[in-house]
């Protein structure tokens, strides 16, 4: 695996007049501003036009000028949650708890192939880019036999769309025979699970800087996995140096399955098992304690808050202000599409912020901190804060702008504000290391008619499979 290599006198791409919302440590923001890009990276932000001697660079490099007025620039939003293949299986089980939806749709997931799977991810991967996300996880547990290359399929999807991505090698080994939820016709054998996680590190991770693909391990959750895959799990990944990632602490259900079955709460259970840590990081966190948050503080695990699945499911509300007041890492992540169908991450954001204020009250989260845990809080958990989730020189350029000047937005107050609590805004560009994926909110990677018919497929065809 390489980073992709620019040319000697990359392309300058200047965006003048915007408002731009940096998110940086300083909090720094510009009514009207500029950005400057070389290659696939940033080298200037700040008020007003840029200087000179940014905007004509003297080495002989082409130079791109957009009249970026009108618009508001973030940094890519960074979506720390999904399952891709789920997109085919959207509108199922549509009013039930979660484990009613688990398991009406496991045997449905269990008929999906490489051929199905491509095209799905394929259709997530467009979505999220057209809803200003420019790096995405993905988290696929279910490997039917004859499933072919599921992995493969949606590493060649990432790359065709244009996001930066973080897949997991997910898994279950946990069968309804054992006292698992799902049935055995899903589930894998724990050998046969690490072997296949080697193997992926080995095939596909890059752990370069700049890297365009970082793998990592998400056995799928405490009712569907061993404590043995677990544990072997956060071995292998500690050897690899990739991250570890887990549903956890989703319902009210879990909370009563971990009781009965391990005697403790979800996330005594996984600390029980060498799960915490700085390298880790958690989908939901609905149902946490006051002693779990301090835990989960103490040692640096994150959680990604999933506010639109978890009201799909009923899940519950996730305490977001607490864990934030505790210093807990916070991101956001849209679910699979099956359990969250509008799955836009600047969807997420604003219902982050709703939830948070109907659970906590008016100050519990601002619109400036909800657009933090879709930037940086993401960077955090991914471990990329070093090169995403802020627009600051020297960070990689995965920049969305957004246009504010049209019928929903014309005259709201504040930028940040329009783009929260607003209707979702036109995206003007959206910015991936450097390369454009979407423009005028039109895909420019994938042809956006071709995907959804392909998906329209593949979902059709997964549906009548038995
Ligand atoms: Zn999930």
């Amino acid at each position: 695996m390489s980073t992709p290599v620019f040319p000697v006198n990359p392309l300058t791409l200047i965006l003048d007049g915007c408002a731009v919302v940096t998110m940086d440590g300083q909090g720094s923001e510009y009514a009207a501003g500029h950005i400057v890009v070389t290659g696939n990276t940033i080298t200037a932000v700040g008020p007003g036009s840029p200087p000179a001697s940014l905007a004509n660079p003297a080495a002989g490099g082409a130079i791109r000028r957009i009249d970026a007025s009108g618009c508001l620039a973030t940094p890519g939003l960074i979506n720390t949650h999904h399952h891709l293949y789920q997109w085919g299986t959207r509108g199922m089980a549509a009013d039930a708890t979660l484990f009613e939806w688990l398991t009406q749709l496991y045997p449905v997931w269990a008929r999906m192939d490489a051929g199905i799977v491509s095209p799905l991810a394929t259709a997530a991967l467009a979505w999220l880019a057209r809803t200003g996300c420019s790096t995405t996880m993905d988290h696929h547990y279910v490997f039917p036999r004859s499933g072919g290359d599921l992995l493969g399929a949606t590493v060649a999807a990432a790359r065709q769309v244009g996001l930066r991505f973080h897949p997991t090698r997910g898994s279950m080994d946990l069968g309804a025979s054992s006292g698992g939820l799902p049935p055995d016709e899903v589930v894998e054998d724990r050998d046969a699970i690490l072997a296949a996680s080697k193997s992926a590190i080995e095939e596909f991770n890059d752990p370069s800087p700049q890297s365009m693909l970082r793998m990592g391990l998400a056995p799928c959750s405490p009712f569907s996995v061993t404590g043995e895959l677990l544990s072997d799990a956060a071995q292998l990944a500690r050897e690899a140096g990739v991250r570890l990632h887990t549903h956890l602490a989703e319902t009210a259900e879990e909370d009563e399955y971990c009781a009965e079955h391990f005697g403790c709460t979800p996330v005594e259970y996984l600390d029980s098992l060498g799960w915490l840590g700085d390298d880790v990081w958690l989908a939901h966190g609905v149902h946490l304690d006051d002693a779990a948050i301090t835990r989960l503080a103490a040692t640096g695990t994150g959680v990604a808050h999933c506010p639109s699945s978890n009201g799909r499911l009923g899940a519950g509300i996730c305490r977001t202000h607490d864990l934030l007041a505790a210093g807990v890492h916070v991101g956001l992540g849209v679910d699979g599409a099956a359990s969250s169908e509008e799955s836009s991450l600047i969807g997420e954001v604003r219902q982050a912020t709703l939830v948070a204020r109907s659970a906590s009250g008016p100050r519990a989260m601002t619109v400036r901190q909800a657009l933090e845990l879709a930037t940086m809080g993401g960077a955090r958990l991914l471990g990329r804060d070093n090169e995403i989730g802020s627009l600051e020189a020297g960070k990689l350029a995965d920049i969305a702008l957004w246009r504010l000047d049209t019928l929903p937005h014309a005259g709201i107050a504040d930028p940040v504000a329009a783009l929260v609590l607003g209707a979702r805004p036109p995206l003007e560009l959206l910015l991936v290391n450097g390369e454009t994926v979407v423009e005028r909110d039109q895909l420019v990677t994938v042809d956006e008619r071709e995907v959804a018919v392909h998906a329209s497929h593949a979902s059709a065809e997964l549906a009548g499979r038995r």
